[in-house]
């Protein structure tokens, strides 16, 4: 049988490797670490440094697809990789940086917040006179839950927001004051062909995604919007696999946060909650298989995190017979660390 080569070992390199296993193939994992989530469910883990050439050559020549389930990774070594990878790097190179990315969302057609880049502390100063208060300063790489985020009340809170981000090259954000967050999670096949899975509801405390549900309650319009927006972005990055977008829902339509170019946290619930899962599509659209339909399987689903101690209390979490509880084998409880989630169908 064929092997896919998942870049990066964490908890969706492990749900891409059980999804993978299901189909038929084998997995091996690429990633710094010694061992990770993906590890025990994998059926090989390659230590190597994300920049180290040697080790990526002689990684793809032992499988015969790559993927990847984490977007820091450099970009000009996986180009040089002589096997097929999906998805395109190019897709990599445009998320991996926000000014990158809202500067190609913009280019097609899609509305961010105003934002400025802020590569220096006097550009801060012109970013919060342009932008106006309150704002949000996001370093341009690198950040997730919420990490490398300042937030500015008003221009005398510049110097501090500038130091608490480590004067990283950062992008300034105007505030938005949205009804409720969703996203959009849609996968491409290798032939061309789309399907979207229904917009997810997500609500984030302190900066990390707590819950997500399906269906939403969104403006029609809203939805259709958002819905062009990723089948434009999927194929002006000629994109194979799972992206999926964050949009905050206001009045004026939906504003584009931010995207990821792989399967995401608010796509979990589809395991169980949808007809083919994020992670199944993912695989079959990297090795050329025709997609599994993305509808609901159930009329409404929700998917909470366990983050850092709440996933100690496995038998309250089982004592309701319908939650799926799904543990990453992550060891230690940190605060603010995913250590599991728990996806629930609703049929009344
Ligand atoms: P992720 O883990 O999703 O990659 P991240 O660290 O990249 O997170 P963002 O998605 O940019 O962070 O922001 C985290 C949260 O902060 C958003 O989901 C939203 O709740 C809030 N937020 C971010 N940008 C803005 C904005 N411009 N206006 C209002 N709220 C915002
Ligand atoms: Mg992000
Ligand atoms: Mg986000």
């Amino acid at each position: 049988g064929s092997t896919i080569g998942i870049i990066g070992g964490g908890q969706l390199g492990r749900m891409l490797a059980i999804a993978a296993a299901q189909l038929g193939y084998r997995t091996a994992i690429y990633a710094p670490e010694t061992s990770g989530p993906a590890a025990d469910v994998s059926s090989r883990w390659v230590r190597g440094d994300y920049d180290d050439l040697d080790a990526l050559h002689a990684f793809a020549q032992s499988v015969d697809v790559i993927t990847y389930e984490f977007e820091n990774i450099p970009v000009a070594p996986l180009e040089a990789l002589r096997v097929p990878l999906a998805p395109h790097p190019r897709a990599l190179a445009t998320a991996q940086d926000r000014a990158t990315e809202k500067a190609f969302v913009q280019a097609i057609g899609g509305r961010p917040a105003p934002w400025a880049v802020v590569n220096g502390r006097e550009d801060l100063d012109a970013a919060v006179a342009q932008i106006g208060a309150p704002a949000i300063l996001k370093t341009r790489r690198f950040g997730y839950d919420g990490k490398g985020q300042a937030r500015l009340k008003d221009a005398a809170d510049a110097d501090e927001a500038w130091a608490s981000i480590a004067w990283e090259p950062a992008v300034l954000e105007g505030f938005v004051r949205f009804e409720r967050e969703f996203s959009i999670l849609i996968v491409r096949g290798a032939d061309g062909t789309t399907l979207t899975w229904d917009p997810v509801l997500n609500v984030h405390e302190d900066g990390i995604l707590a819950l997500s549900t399906v269906p939403v309650a969104l403006p029609e319009a809203t939805v259709a919007a958002a819905k062009a927006l990723a089948a434009k972005i999927v194929a002006e990055l000629d994109y194979v696999g799972v992206l999926a977008i964050e949009y905050f829902d206001t009045a004026e339509g939906p504003v584009f946060n931010e995207m990821a170019p792989r399967v995401h946290n608010s796509g979990h619930w589809t395991i169980e909650g949808a007809v083919t899962s994020q992670f199944e599509n993912h695989i079959r659209a990297i090795c050329g298989l025709p997609l599994g339909s993305t509808a609901l399987a159930a009329p409404r689903v929700e998917m909470r995190n366990l983050i850092g101690s709440q996933a100690g209390d496995w038998d309250l979490i089982l004592s309701d017979p319908a939650a799926h509880l799904h543990l990453y084998g992550k060891g230690q409880a940190r605060p603010g660390r995913k250590m599991g989630h728990v996806t629930k169908l609703f049929f009344d």
